[in-house]
């Protein structure tokens, strides 16, 4: 028998594997946890220790690991159907999650085209809106505006519609080149001014782009509320309804990415509704099989769909595909999400569970060392700064947050800052008493970090 521990499966992974977004050096001296077993907001390595998931192992599980309803719903799709391909051919639970989706989401929505991950989904939609202008007649429409700060995936069209620069300044040569417009982030408001104040007026950047740029311009790509990646930064709903007018009166489309701000993340199923707008393309993946499977999809509006509708000659067709689009396993993940939304009053329920992350951490409000605890819904992020009232960052090559990351982990938490942002998006199944654990760890975890200079 091989033996199963920690330091075994480690020393094997490290001979065989490369592992994502991570420098494999770092491991010298950082463990690796191996996961053995997952239980609701809990994950157990193979020494036995356990962590709660703050961070929803990437802000995928929204009800828990090995959550019993979904649990059981994959596994009679798994006996019934486990994949079929999607072209010619179709099946009932992809037919089922199109409908329902069409009903939860903004109206005017009513198309949907599967893929597999949330890059790929956001790949569709900046292709579709290229191809539709081309469709029209307006070839010249070629490129796309985009927030500085935001991030849209690891491929090369979304690396070049993001910016953050850790993920994308290498890989430049290669990427065609987006418009940047300041991103409305109210981190930057000015002392004394409101969240909705600074967003609005950060507005008049977007709106000069698109007097500027609208006749070569496809479309406006944002993160509706919550720049994730990108250090969890936050902004305005007036910013959407703003956009969503400037898009129409200027003919460009509105693509939303709520691939991390869906499902209920900001407080609402879907971030747009905070705006009370529909954009031309909406991107989901993430929470939308409850952390399962690798499913996305693009929705988009019917008359976008009818520019591509035509006699096969014409070659207007949307020719994309992906191998595992429409996956039937993540497809009836994704229903049994759907359904816990529609019967345990989820988004309800939530408010206090938000409330209660709030009032977990407002003890650090006045901390030397953190700038800003900021929150839109269930995600809450707490800013460390070297200096407060300047708001200087730590260089970045202090690497502050690891040491949280590393406390947390020796405490039972997997909190994963991004740079010197210690944030919380936790599973909603978290309870008020695992929340103040999270508090008291991360605390801790701060304090360890900027005890020294
Ligand atoms: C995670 C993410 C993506 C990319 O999804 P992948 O499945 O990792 O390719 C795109 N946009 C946003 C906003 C994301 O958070």
């Amino acid at each position: 028998m091989n033996q199963m521990d920690n330091s075994t499966l480690m020393q094997r992974d490290l001979k065989v594997l490369w592992h994502p977004c991570t420098q494999m050096k770092d491991h010298e001296t950082l463990p690796l946890i191996p996961i053995r077993r997952g239980e609701g907001v809990w994950l157990e390595d193979f020494d036995g220790n356990r962590y709660i998931d703050a961070i929803s192992s990437w802000w995928v599980n929204l009800f828990g690991h090995a959550n019993p309803r979904i649990n059981n719903a994959v596994k009679t799709q798994l006996d019934t159907l486990e994949h079929v391909l999607l072209a010619g051919f179709s099946h009932e639970p992809a037919i089922r999650l199109a409908e329902q989706l069409m009903q939860l989401t903004p109206p005017g929505l009513d198309r949907c085209f599967f893929a597999d991950n949330g890059s790929s989904a956001v790949e569709v939609a900046l292709k579709m809106s290229f191809h539709y202008w081309r469709n029209t007649g307006r070839s010249e429409k070629t490129r796309f505006i985009t927030l500085t700060n935001s991030y849209h995936g690891e491929t090369l069209g979304t690396l070049a519609v993001g910016d953050v620069a850790l993920y994308k300044e290498t890989y430049e040569p290669l990427l065609m080149k987006a418009i940047g417009v300041p991103s409305p982030d109210c981190f930057e408001r000015e002392p004394g001014e409101s969240w909705a104040e600074h967003s609005e007026k950060m507005f008049a950047h977007m709106e000069q782009a698109l007097v500027q740029h609208a006749g070569e311009v496809c479309a406006v790509i944002v993160e509706p509320l919550v720049q994730c990646a990108g250090n969890m930064r936050m902004y305005h709903p007036v910013y959407l309804q703003l956009l969503r007018d400037a898009c129409n009166r200027h003919n460009v489309h509105l693509i939303a990415d709520e691939i991390a701000v869906g499902f209920g993340r900001t407080g609402t199923l879907f971030a747009c509704e905070q705006a009370a707008i529909s954009p031309d393309f909406l991107c989901l993946s993430k929470g939308l099989t409850g952390g399962y499977l690798p499913l996305s999809l693009t929705l988009t509006s019917e008359s976008i769909y009818q520019a591509f509708y035509d006699d096969y000659e014409k070659l207007t067709a949307f020719l994309h595909s992906h191998s595992y689009t429409g996956n039937p396993l993540g497809c009836a993940a994704a229903l049994a999400t759907l359904d816990i939304f529609a019967s345990d009053n989820v988004i309800e329920n939530n408010q206090k569970t938000a409330k209660a992350m709030a009032e977990s951490v407002a003890h650090l409000t006045d901390h030397p060392h953190v700038a800003e605890i900021r929150q839109t819904g269930m995600i809450l992020a707490i800013e460390m700064v070297k200096e407060r009232s300047s708001r200087t960052p730590y260089p970045w090559q202090e690497r502050r947050g690891l040491r949280v990351y590393r406390h947390a982990l020796q405490r039972g938490a997997l909190l994963r800052p991004l740079g010197n942002v210690i944030y919380f998006m936790p599973p909603y199944v978290i309870t008020e008493e695992q929340i103040r654990q999270l508090a008291k760890i991360a605390t801790e975890g701060i304090e360890l970090a900027t005890s020294t200079d």
